[in-house]
């Protein structure tokens, strides 16, 4: 029986994760449950798969959590303190799944423990990268990607050479608002970037879809995984999401990675790895599907993969800063407080008084740096974005 920790379980990754676990009770054994403010959700997670421990981020959720589980046997815990001795605690596979920074520090300590660490919180590789890799390399931890795109790519380099890859190609859906023309693109809402056309995701991510912040975190995730050049890496938007992403060899070859766009796929293939399992995911008909399109990504209307392409040139703890930036002018939109074209302003506004500042080459060595150079980077941009909310 393996033992399996699930960190973010009350989210979109999570609840995937725990669907596929609930499959097969007998096979697992589950130390620990996070979650957020959804403690409902989360105490029945933890009876149903009885869990040894159910954390909540928030202290002040503690005493409904406690509430929900009396009786129950499952220990429960609050704060971030409790989330990040809950990655402590021994396990076979954990699921690195909060959203955002906050599961920087889950992931980190499952690899110094020497773990195997599903990790879909690509803000772990975006923030410190070098930090996640060396401390996995140094405690002979595993990690394995959970991202589509990077389950993608990894799959399709088993057996081969990574001096043999002359490119990666990231597919990305364009999201909600990829076919709007650049006038309208300033005034859409919340709604509107929520529209995703193809998957089913947590509410941050599904808007990052839409401003493609969420690819420039891929561009950046794919660049410290798998040690690539920035120069090898590729988007192309592929509106049919079928087609996860392609690894180019240097005879030529394009290896493509196709399928439904269910998490579960990606979550599976890093739960039974280096098996292949069945799974409960729908077989794509390419004689229904007909065709597949591919285009170029229009820079000048969405400028995060730019950005992305100067984090990774500044380097240290640029990535830190960007993802920060990005954090809170993502609050700000949520909020109302800014446009949906302010965000990327905001966050390249953020990051240029930083560089100019203070610099963003400082290496992201320690948990240390790395958290101080967030909240900097937080506190820049809320300041930024307050600055452009009252400009209207
Ligand atoms: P969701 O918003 O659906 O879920 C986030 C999870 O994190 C919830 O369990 C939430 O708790 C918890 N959480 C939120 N804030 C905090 C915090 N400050 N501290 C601790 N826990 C917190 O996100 P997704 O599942 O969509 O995404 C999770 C991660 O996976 C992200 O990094 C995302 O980029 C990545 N990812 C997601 C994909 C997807 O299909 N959804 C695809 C590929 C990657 P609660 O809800 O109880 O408040």
């Amino acid at each position: 029986m393996r033992s399996i920790s699930i960190f973010g379980s009350t989210g979109s990754i999570g609840e995937n994760t725990v669907d596929l676990i609930a499959r097969a009770p007998g096979d697992y054994r589950v130390v620990a449950l996070t979650g957020g403010r959804n403690v409902a959700r989360l105490a029945e997670q933890a009876r149903a798969l009885r869990a040894e421990i159910a954390v909540t981020a928030h202290d002040d959720c503690l005493p409904a959590l406690r509430e929900a589980l009396q009786g129950s046997g499952v220990a429960v815990a609050a704060g971030a303190g409790a989330i990040a001795e809950a990655a402590d605690r021994p396990a076979d596979w954990t699921m690195s799944a909060i959203v955002g920074a906050a599961g920087l520090v889950p992931s980190l300590r499952t690899v110094a423990r020497g773990g195997t660490l599903a990790l879909a919180n690509k803000e772990s590789l975006v923030c410190a990268g070098p930090l996640l890799m060396g401390t996995a390399r140094a405690n002979a931890a595993t990690i394995l990607p959970v991202d589509s795109e990077h389950s993608a790519i990894f799959q399709a380099l088993v057996g081969e050479d990574m001096a043999a890859v002359e490119r990666i190609v990231l597919t990305a859906s364009g999201g909600a608002l990829r076919d709007w023309p650049m006038d309208r693109l300033a005034h859409a809402s919340v709604q509107d970037a929520l529209a995703h056309p193809n998957w089913a995701m947590g509410q941050r991510i599904t808007i990052d879809s839409a401003s493609m912040f969420n690819k420039a975190l891929e561009v950046i995730e794919t660049r410290e995984y798998f040690g690539i050049a920035p120069g090898q890496i590729e988007v192309v938007v592929h509106p049919e999401s079928l087609v996860h992403s392609l690894v180019g060899y240097r005879d030529g070859a394009l290896m493509a990675h196709l399928g439904a766009p269910d998490m579960r796929h990606a979550i599976g293939y890093a739960l039974h790895w280096p098996e292949r399992r069945a799974l409960p995911v729908d077989r794509l008909d390419l004689t229904r599907i007909g065709q597949l399109t591919f285009r170029a990504p229009d820079e000048a209307r969405f400028p995060a993969l730019r950005l992305a392409r100067e984090v990774m040139a500044a380097g240290g703890l640029a990535g830190a800063a960007f993802n920060a930036a990005k954090e809170t002018a993502l609050d700000h939109f949520l909020s109302g407080s800014i446009g949906f074209m302010d965000m990327a302003q905001v966050v390249e506004a953020t990051l240029d008084r930083i560089s100019r500042d203070c610099g963003l080459g400082i290496a992201p060595d320690s948990l240390e740096n790395v958290l101080q150079m967030d909240d900097l980077a937080r506190r820049m941009a809320d300041g930024i974005a307050r600055d452009r909310g009252r400009q209207g």
